[in-house]
């Protein structure tokens, strides 16, 4: 594990984190806890700094992933380089092939009216195998309780969350005894992406770790969350500084 802001962040590569999650989920079936999944990018980290109850529940969190070119970047200024990002939606897409092949069943939970399902019939194109144990939209304030019964219901291996950060690693931590699934991920707006509502960044793009200014030019809206990388980068050169 390493340490960004003081930040828990696990060192674990994709191939890693997907058996991590993988053994969770069979351990659950077999009695275990469920386990919490949480991808933290830099503005995570920045709100984890001000927010007490997130940085405990990223503790005690079973899995913690490096989700941005901005954790990398600080990693490696800091002298604890991580080998590559273990991006939401990338976890999504690898969980499920190998839930494909390995049978377990997924759940998602999250984005507007329709869009899981979108997500669901994309996956199951490219994972004809995937046992998609249920679907349902992120706007469900008022009929919580179902939601949450319905995930139970549906007792799934893997529960992909996708209400955006902070809110769905707050409420993953909240019910996650409740919800009878082995392991529970947030993966932000994942569903968008595969579900073809959002184009990811080409590939070159992700290269150059630039996939946030296609983000950016995708949807000026979010030039707000950036406003905290220059403090975010400001406080991570400080700590690189002082532990020289
Ligand atoms: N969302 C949701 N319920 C809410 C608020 C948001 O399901 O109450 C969804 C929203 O539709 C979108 C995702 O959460 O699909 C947030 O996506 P974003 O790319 O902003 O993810 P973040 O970077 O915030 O994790």
């Amino acid at each position: 594990m390493i340490r960004v802001l003081g930040v828990r962040v696990d060192e674990y590569t994709m191939d890693e984190s997907v058996k991590i999650i993988g053994d969770i989920a069979d351990d659950f079936r077999r009695g275990g806890a469920p386990g919490q999944v949480v991808t933290i990018n830099p503005e995570g980290v920045w709100l984890a700094l001000g927010d007490a109850g997130l940085r405990q529940l990223i503790e005690r969190a079973a899995l913690v992933t490096a989700d941005g070119a901005g954790i990398l970047w600080a990693a490696q200024k800091l002298g604890t380089p991580l080998a590559e990002r273990v991006t939401g939606v990338d976890l999504l897409q690898r969980l499920c092939a190998a839930a494909a092949r390995d049978g377990r069943s997924v759940y998602l939970l999250g984005s507007a009216a329709g869009v899981a399902e979108q997500a669901a019939a994309r996956l199951r194109e490219s994972y004809p195998r995937l046992r998609i144990a249920g679907c349902d939209n992120g706007y469900f304030r008022e009929r919580e309780a179902q939601a949450i019964a319905a995930v139970a219901q549906a007792a799934p291996d893997i529960l992909f969350a996708g209400l955006g950060m902070p809110y769905q690693e707050k409420w993953l931590a909240a019910h996650l005894s409740e919800l009878n699934c082995g392991a529970a991920i947030g993966v932000g707006g994942s569903f968008d992406v595969v579900a073809g509502q959002v184009r990811r960044a080409p590939l070159w793009l992700q290269k150059l770790r630039l996939e946030w200014l296609w983000r950016l030019a995708a949807d000026p809206k979010r030039w707000r969350r950036y406003l905290t990388i220059p403090r975010y980068m400001r406080a991570v050169s400080r700590e690189a500084r002082a532990k020289k």
